[in-house]
């Protein structure tokens, strides 16, 4: 017999979230600070096709969380929301007495019997704000209470249902759990899991091609293309670069191509394509030798520019060119895409042994997780998928107005972020105005957000660990972080970090 744990939930809050709890504190609940239902939604964790690699359980909130809309790739988790009106009252908080009030909701939800109509009643989240809206600073604390018997849950053993029905018992089954869906599709609870399904790739190089076009008005000269694909049909409307023509007899290789058309546009350009593809993470590579060549070939060009833009449609691809930017100390901007949504930023520049708390982020600071396969088994929402057609330029434009005010700033790319600051405050760190970190976009309200992150002194990318181990053994240590994510976990102190928030005695009593 095992003891039965609970998998506890990681936060993750969307920036529309904020912005939206943000409006509504000034335009509706002013000074109210009575607690407000919210919504959140949750999805269980994942496990890579390693079976040890995972994604934790994680509870989203969005501007949709003050609503009850329900998003279909998840399941709805009802919360209560605490917002204060000032950061003491958030400090001073009695949060025992908040978490026991959110947990004995469940035990009366079990207690009354309305569980049975609403499973989602036992999964519950509880969360407390202080929203500074003059700095842009949101401070938050989530519960997360779960019951605790005197005598734990067990089970004997856990099983894959292949493994005990047969296969028309199984199809009784999804049946059932269909119909039960139907008629409860906020139920909290999965039985199987179908896959992934495999989208359309984004194409985020638009975004690469509106960029080269700014780069050049800025008088940028050298410009290096590397990409692995051929120019298709689809993609001379959306990447202004491509004509119809490249498309012809299957495609020209696409930073060739590129390269060809950016110097009919500017003769003085002296630009060059690399079809090469980045090797990733998690992903099998036919062959080392392969990977090697590629990874030497990579490593040449970033050491011999100045700036590396990141434009590539998946995270991990970003993964070696953003460590190998930290190493030899070059620019990195890295642009990401949503449907209509979009991420501008620059990475933070550091010396090993250095502060990290006083020091910019990368893509990767915020992972607990070294990057995996993310495109072999992921839903709509996490791929890189459709975009509206302006977005790639309105996010290019600004990643290379971004460089700009780099290189306009007295300290360059080691200047420390600006924060947001009022359009008629004059008070400018460069002569084209301010030097954020991250640039946060929204196409739906027309609205971006300057945000900064902080370095993280594990991240998988940019810390002193994988920074030291990158400088000590060369290549090869990319190339077995590479073939094992593992590896470069343990590198990072992300599998210690991991370990050890699951061994955690989980004492939600007295200070979840
Ligand atoms: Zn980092």
């Amino acid at each position: 017999m095992s003891i039965l744990q609970f998998e506890p939930f990681s936060s993750q809050i969307d920036g529309t979230f904020w912005e939206k709890l943000g409006k509504l504190k000034i335009d509706y609940y002013k000074l109210d600070d009575s607690e407000k239902e919210i919504y959140g939604y949750y999805r269980g964790g994942e496990r890579a096709n390693d079976s040890v690699t995972a994604l934790p359980a994680r509870l989203f909130l969005s501007s949709g969380s003050f609503d009850k809309e329900h998003a279909s790739f998840s399941v709805v988790s009802p919360g209560i929301l605490k917002n204060t009106n000032t950061l003491n009252e958030f400090k001073d908080l009695d949060k025992n007495a908040f978490l026991k009030n959110a947990s004995s909701k469940i035990w009366e939800a079990i207690k009354d019997g309305s569980v049975i109509d609403q499973p989602q009643l036992l999964v519950q989240f509880g969360l407390i704000t202080f929203a500074d809206l003059k700095k842009y600073k949101y401070y938050y604390w989530f519960n997360f209470p779960c019951l605790l018997p005197k005598n734990p849950f067990t089970y004997t053993k856990s099983q894959y249902l292949p493994e005990i029905y047969s296969e028309s018992q199984l199809d009784q089954l999804k049946q059932a759990f269909h119909d039960f869906y139907d008629k409860a599709p906020n139920c909290n609870f999965f039985l199987y899991k179908s896959n992934g399904h495999v989208f359309g790739k984004l194409n985020e190089w638009s975004t690469f091609w509106s960029n080269t076009k700014d780069d050049q008005a800025w008088g940028v000269r050298h410009i290096t293309f590397v990409d692995n694909g051929k120019v298709s049909y689809s993609n001379p409307v959306r990447q202004p670069l491509f004509t119809f023509e490249d498309c012809l007899d299957g495609g020209l290789p696409k930073a060739k191509a590129a390269a060809k058309r950016l110097s009919e546009v500017f003769p003085g350009v002296k630009a060059a394509g690399y079809d090469v593809s980045i090797p990733m993470p998690g992903h099998l590579v036919d062959a080392e030798i392969v990977t090697r060549a590629n990874v030497e070939k990579l490593e040449q060009m970033v050491e011999d520019h100045d700036v590396v833009f990141l434009l590539t449609d998946s995270r991990e691809s970003r993964w070696l060119p953003t460590v190998i930017g930290a190493k030899y100390k070059k620019i990195v901007i890295n642009t990401a895409l949503g449907f209509d949504s979009f991420l501008v930023m620059r990475h933070g520049m550091r010396e090993i042994g250095e502060n990290v708390d006083t020091r910019l982020g990368c893509y990767f600071c915020n992972d607990v997780v070294a990057p995996v396969d993310s495109l072999t088994d992921r839903t709509l929402d996490q791929q890189c998928t459709v975009t509206r057609p302006g977005l790639s330029a309105v996010a290019a434009g600004l990643a290379v107005e971004l460089l700009a005010s780099i290189c306009n700033h007295p300290e360059g790319p080691w200047a420390p972020a600006d924060q947001n600051v009022s359009v008629s405050d004059s008070a400018n760190s460069t002569v084209l105005g301010v030097l954020p970190h991250q640039i946060r976009g929204f196409l739906s309200h027309f609205q971006n957000l300057v945000l900064v992150g902080a370095g993280y002194n594990k991240c998988s990318a940019c810390s002193d660990p994988v920074l030291q181990q990158y400088e000590q053994d060369g290549i090869d240590f990319l190339i077995k972080a590479m073939k094992d994510s593992n590896y470069l976990e343990k590198v990072a102190g992300l599998d210690q970090m991991k370990m050890e928030s699951e061994n955690i005695d989980v004492d939600w009593d007295e200070d979840m």
